[in-house]
């Protein structure tokens, strides 16, 4: 066992403060990690305020987690100290499912074991996230991060990264696509980058005009406001997929109509209220509404190695550990460009 130094939050109410944990005694086929830094992702917010009903605490959030490697496990091949490496939201899983079989382990049917809010497989050992200055995980889970990318500007390539790059992959995105990102934030800005790497025509659509220098310098070949009524009349039927990473209640219907004949939305957002969508809204134009959830290991790796190769990071503000709750409010108040990320040195 060794004792790591971490922020946790104890109630949904509470703000995150200092908190010691232990952290497992490095097994066989364990990696541990000092870490360096770790990315706020909103989803840290929903978890350590309760808002998806599926919160217990303590809870040490925080799954954008990069460092450098410090043991290693006697079986394991694929890391040595000195190595970067990183951890997303996947620390474990069964391993044996179908999903898994497929690389899917978001998808475990015994339900994987996340990075924070979780329990290991045993399901009675709590998980406690990167918000803290070492993990311990199975060289299964463990990435290996390119290194020619700032490290700090990777660290929300672990999340941020594969939700948008795994949905926009698994539809085929590419040369030609007409491709809508909702959302200029953490997975919005990524999801730019992404889709325009991949060679697609992006449109940024976002309720802020503010944003709309920001969003064409990261790839962006046009913008729409969606606070004004009338983008949605002018780019009506526009695009082939759109990726919706709006994290608070918002119409859908809205935003399908802007999908042209057997356009697909992803909704990978996940606003802590149910919307309702009309029937209609799908009929015509014979349209998909789907979901995507981060994205399995392997195809982790593979979109750490296309950002290697395309020289992709986040846009980020490093700031101590001490600022996580005032970036919290900031991040409520829109006000991120466009991803926090703690220096984990401070803690
Ligand atoms: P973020 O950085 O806070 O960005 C969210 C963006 O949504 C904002 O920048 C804003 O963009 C837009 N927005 C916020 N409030 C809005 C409102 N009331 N109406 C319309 N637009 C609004 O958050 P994030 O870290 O990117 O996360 C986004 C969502 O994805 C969260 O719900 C998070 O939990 C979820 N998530 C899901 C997965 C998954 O696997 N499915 C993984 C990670 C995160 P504009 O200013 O451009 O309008
Ligand atoms: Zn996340
Ligand atoms: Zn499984």
């Amino acid at each position: 066992m060794s004792t790591a130094k971490a922020y946790a939050t104890q109630s949904a109410t509470s703000p995150l403060a200092p908190f010691t944990l232990e952290r497992r005694a490095v097994g066989p086929k364990d990696v541990e990690i000092e870490l360096a830094y770790c990315g706020i992702c909103h989803s840290d917010i929903h978890m350590a305020r309760g808002e998806w009903g599926n919160s217990t605490y303590p809870m040490v959030p925080g799954h954008e987690m990069v460092g450098r490697v410090t043991k290693v496990g006697a079986e394991v091949k694929g890391f040595k100290p000195g190595d970067l490496a990183g951890v997303g939201c996947l620390v474990d899983s069964c391993r044996t499912c179908g999903p898994c079989g497929h690389h899917q382990e978001q998808f475990c049917e015994q339900g994987a074991a996340f990075s924070y809010n979780s329990t290991e497989m045993d399901r009675v050992t709590p998980t406690f996230g990167g918000y803290s200055s070492s993990v311990v995980v199975d060289e299964a889970f463990t990435l290996r991060i390119p290194s020619n990318l700032d490290l700090a500007a990777a660290a929300p390539l672990l999340c941020a990264g594969i939700t948008t790059y795994s949905p926009l992959h698994h539809w085929k995105v590419g040369k030609g696509s007409k491709v809508g990102i909702v959302g200029l934030g953490g997975l919005g800005h990524m999801a730019v980058k992404i889709a325009s790497a991949m060679g697609a025509e992006v449109t940024m659509l976002s309720t802020s005009k503010a944003k709309e220098a920001d969003a064409k310098k990261l790839g962006a070949h046009a913008f729409g406001l969606t606070s004004d009524p009338e983008t949605f009349k002018t780019l009506r039927g526009r695009f082939d997929f759109i990726l919706d990473t709006i994290s608070a209640p918002h119409d859908y219907n809205a935003y399908l109509g802007l999908l042209g004949l057997d356009g697909a939305m992803v909704v990978v957002g996940v606003p802590p209220a149910p919307t309702p969508v009309a029937a209609m809204s799908l009929i015509g134009g014979r349209k998909t509404l789907a979901g995507s959830l981060i994205g399995g290991i392997q195809e982790t790796q593979a979109m750490l190695d296309f950002c290697g190769k395309h020289g992709i990071t986040s846009e980020i503000e490093l700031i101590p550990v001490q600022k996580v709750n005032e970036a919290y409010e900031r991040m409520m108040k829109n006000d991120v460009r466009y991803r926090f990320v703690l220096d984990l040195k401070t803690l």
